[in-house]
């Protein structure tokens, strides 16, 4: 297992913009590793690779707790329904924070897989709003900047330690 450092909110890089995936090198291939070795040591269900502090369009989504992540490269958002669903959200760069976030509750994606093949696919419910926060973190957006004011709570002072964290 390697583990890299996970950004926190105050860090700079999170607020920027990361850059398509042009070829997937070995130093890329190991990064995913480390993405997914990363997300499970902290227990997450998703993870972008800003958030390890790498600016390229990378980011891995785990609905289900034992299955192998997803990896979406230069992931995009094509369509989203006019439907949408308030759920709590967390971030591994948000430590110890909980907050409810509006998202479409279906989305329609574009992306490469870990072989850089293009696919397109529907997504909905949990798997739609990972794929929704870890998108926004390639464009340097926090789950924060769009809580519902005053949902957002400290999750530390209730020790709730089920919940999980993107
Ligand atoms: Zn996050």
């Amino acid at each position: 297992m390697s583990e890299r450092t996970v950004r926190q909110t105050g860090d700079e890089i999170l607020r920027k913009q990361s850059k398509d995936v042009l070829e997937l090198t070995d130093r890329l291939k190991e990064l995913i590793s480390d993405m997914k070795d990363t997300m499970k040591i902290h227990g997450g269900c998703g993870l972008a690779a800003v958030q390890v502090g790498v600016l390229k369009k990378i980011i891995i989504c785990a609905p289900e707790e034992d299955k192998e992540p997803v990896v979406l490269i230069n992931p995009e958002i094509v369509s989203v329904s006019d439907e949408t669903e308030e759920d709590s959200e967390g971030c591994l760069s948000v430590d110890g924070y909980r907050g409810k976030v509006i998202r479409p509750k279906n989305i329609v994606v574009k992306a490469k897989d870990e072989n850089m093949n293009d696919m397109e696919f529907d997504a909905e419910g949990f798997f739609a709003r990972i794929i929704c926060h870890e998108v926004d973190h390639l464009n340097g957006v926090l789950y924060t900047d769009k809580v519902v004011p005053g949902t957002l709570e400290d999750i530390n002072k209730e020790n709730d330690e089920t919940e999980e964290e993107t």
